[in-house]
């Protein structure tokens, strides 16, 4: 821990957190959102406690747990390809750890709770609609069955915060907000980056071994391997999430190596978007105009950021460990394949594996691409259709199939798949029902979190609670959600909408 005190931008070294006090939010403090399921789930108490004045304090910097500690984390990155520097948590602050009733060991953050030594010239603030973004696409995430960090509650302030809302030269006045938010750790490839780049090599190993110790508890601490196993799990599971990603449609959008969890968990929503028209090249982030971090890309960007990893660890490597990261991060291509492969064979209700598989679901993606099918209800629509609909070609209703159906080689396309359906032992029913299982019919749409986030703005939660509940059965039909047209084609004016780093 650093042994400077206090909230001062400044360049920090041979530490890995800097004691720091949040800022409390001012002005009154209203509760915006609270997960019952975080809540009791994992922090073991009544989601009504959310509703009392002391939690307002507790969730937003006003008042500490007692014992807490609160840090801020030193780290860096790797920025859009670049070696950053100091990064580190700049309005972000680590309350401690919490064992809950099942042993499970959480993190608590604030987010939005002021400035820190690693602010650098950002006001350490969140505005209401970042806030409210993280909030609901962390706990719907979850419900997606996607690995993530969660979020507890959102309160928002009249703390007036200025952000530069779409880098349009239009500086707006916003307010301020804090989510408290979770994860079994924060530490990030930039964690460990930060050490080997400034050369801090016993620290290096002091991280390792706390991280190894706490979260890998299948590696032998007194393996002489055990950075490479580590490294291998990494790789393993980073493939495994940014493969989950892909069979959501979803794009992290800001993949800089300070964004990636050594947990591989998702972490830092910011611009992030679900894609809607079936898009490889699906952008989220207007600041991103180079489309380094497009839907697509991920994949590759994942290599980049494990091959970040092994440079990081390559000063407690022995040469020998350090050509065998190399070729671990190899497998990761084969990983990441045979994980999404497998995936989009679900995606479509297919049992094992036959040697077409890979073909019917390119064949499909294309044409999806083609007509600019909708992701999310193309495989949502399938998995409804019974066997005499495929058969019937009778897509009446079923808005992302009408569209995919107009593509001339669908039909060509159905017979495949219907010829695949038939050579499996299955039911109908249960094809559909797997489907159904795992193809959300509910996704968190940017025009979605708009509306909720213009509601918010006005101090009018209730869609933001509407919405955190409908996302909370991802895959179960839902009468508000049909209401409110969650499942139909995208309003119009969705097309107009932005998402930027402002945050
Ligand atoms: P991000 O790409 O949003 O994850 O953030 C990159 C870095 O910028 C992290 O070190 C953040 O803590 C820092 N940062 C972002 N916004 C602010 C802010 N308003 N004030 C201080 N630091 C910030
Ligand atoms: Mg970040
Ligand atoms: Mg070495």
């Amino acid at each position: 821990i650093d042994v400077v005190d206090g909230n001062f931008a400044r360049p920090v070294k041979n530490c890995i957190f800097s004691k720091s006090s949040p800022t409390p939010l001012k002005g009154p403090l209203r509760l915006a959102a609270a997960s019952k399921a975080v809540m009791e789930g994992i922090l073991d108490v009544d989601v009504a406690v959310t509703q009392s004045d002391d939690f307002l304090h507790y969730a937003s910097g006003g008042r500490l747990p007692a014992g807490s500690v609160p840090l801020a984390h030193r780290y860096g990155g790797h920025q859009f390809g670049y070696w950053a520097g100091q990064l580190g948590d700049g309005r972000a602050h680590s309350l401690g750890q919490y064992t809950n009733r099942e042993g499970d060991v959480w993190e608590l953050q604030l987010k939005g709770s002021g400035r820190t030594p690693y602010s650098r010239s950002g006001d350490g603030r969140a505005v209401i609609r970042s806030s409210v973004r993280e909030f609901l696409c962390s706990e719907a995430m979850h419900s997606l069955g996607v690995p993530t960090s969660r979020a507890a509650s959102l309160i928002v302030s009249d703390e007036p915060v200025t952000r530069d809302r779409f880098y349009n030269g239009n500086v707006k006045t916003e307010r301020g907000a804090v989510v408290l938010r979770l994860a079994k750790s924060w530490f990030r490839i930039g964690s460990l980056e930060i050490l080997s780049q400034s050369g801090e090599i016993d620290l290096l190993r002091k991280l390792l071994t706390f991280v190894i110790d706490e979260h890998f508890s299948s590696i032998d601490s007194d393996d002489p391997d055990k950075y490479l196993v580590f490294y291998s799990t990494v790789v393993n599971e980073t493939a495994h999430l940014i493969a989950q990603w892909m069979s959501v449609g979803f794009a992290h959008g800001v993949c800089n190596t300070d964004n990636f969890s050594l947990l591989s968990i998702t972490i830092d929503y910011g611009p992030f978007g679900f894609m809607e028209a079936y898009n490889p090249d699906f952008v989220p982030n207007t600041s991103d105009d180079e489309g380094r971090y497009g839907i697509g890309a991920q994949a590759d960007v994942g290599r980049f950021n494990l091959e970040k990893l092994a440079l990081a660890l390559g000063p407690v490597l022995s040469q020998q460990q350090e050509s065998e990261a190399k070729s671990i991060l190899k497998g990761y291509a084969d990983i990441y394949l045979k994980t999404i492969n497998q995936l989009f064979r679900a995606k479509l209700g297919l049992l094992g594996e036959q040697e077409d598989d890979g073909y019917l679901v390119a064949f499909l993606l294309k044409m999806m691409e083609d007509t600019r099918s909708d992701f999310t209800m193309t495989f949502r629509q399938l998995s409804g259709v019974s066997a005499r609909q495929l058969h019937n070609r009778d897509f009446t209703q079923l808005w992302a199939l009408e569209d995919l159906s107009s593509h001339k080689l669908f039909s060509d396309w159905l017979s495949m798949y219907q010829l695949r359906l038939l050579r499996q032992h299955d039911s109908d029913v249960h094809r559909q029902q797997r489907m159904k299982n795992i193809n959300p019919r509910y996704v968190l749409r940017n025009w979605m979190a708009e509306s909720a986030i213009s509601k918010a703005e006005k101090n009018d939660f209730s869609e933001v609670a509407m919405l955190h509940h409908i996302l909370s059965f991802p895959f179960v039909t839902q009468e508000t959600a049909e209401e409110a047209g969650y499942a139909a084609r995208p309003p119009l004016w969705a097309k107009r909408l932005k998402v930027s780093c402002s945050s």
